[in-house]
């Protein structure tokens, strides 16, 4: 069994096979009230992240969690040092995860870009990823590129250009 320092996995869980990608941030938890410090001129990353134990769940993700009848990974940007309070969080709210992972501290890479590496780590491990949700649009994209099927959740945080022609309706 492949596991990885900034791989958080719950006991018991499945070691390959077939599972299910979830987003934290703006899918399971509402993070909305921390954009704050992440406006202005310089960004407070640390508190951004920190606040997160705060947060009130997304009723919509974590009720279809909840549902799924597949194992659950949480792969999320955070950085590594938030993630006792990323894996208390996902059990206060009752969401069933297998495994959470977040970003290594220091990785400076975009959110897709590091996304794609655990893709690829969790299939080089064995898992199968049969969906995957998120509501970066970016990261959306990087899934469908890497053939995995991925849902768009809105969580408001980025702006989406659904590719409509306003004009023909189309
Ligand atoms: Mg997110």
């Amino acid at each position: 069994m492949i596991d990885l320092p900034h791989w958080h996995r719950r006991p018991g869980a499945a070691s390959g096979g077939p599972i299910v990608i979830f987003d934290i941030d703006g899918v399971l938890s509402d993070a909305r009230p921390r954009q704050h410090h992440l406006r202005g001129g310089s960004p407070d990353w640390h508190n951004f992240f920190s606040d997160g134990i705060h947060d009130q769940p997304l009723t919509a993700g974590v009720a279809l969690a909840k549902v799924i009848a597949v194992p659950i990974v949480a792969v999320s940007a955070r950085p590594n040092h938030v993630h006792t309070d990323t894996v208390e969080w996902l059990e206060r709210e009752g969401v069933p995860f297998d495994l959470v992972i977040t970003r290594p501290d220091g990785d400076q890479r975009s959110s897709s870009e590091f996304k794609a590496a655990e893709l690829a780590a969790l299939r080089q491990a064995g898992y199968e990823v049969v969906l995957a949700l998120d509501d970066d649009p970016a990261n959306v994209a990087m899934y469908r590129d890497h053939g995995v099927e991925a849902l768009y959740i809105h969580s408001g945080y980025y702006d989406i250009d659904l590719g409509w022609d306003s004009e023909s309706g189309s």
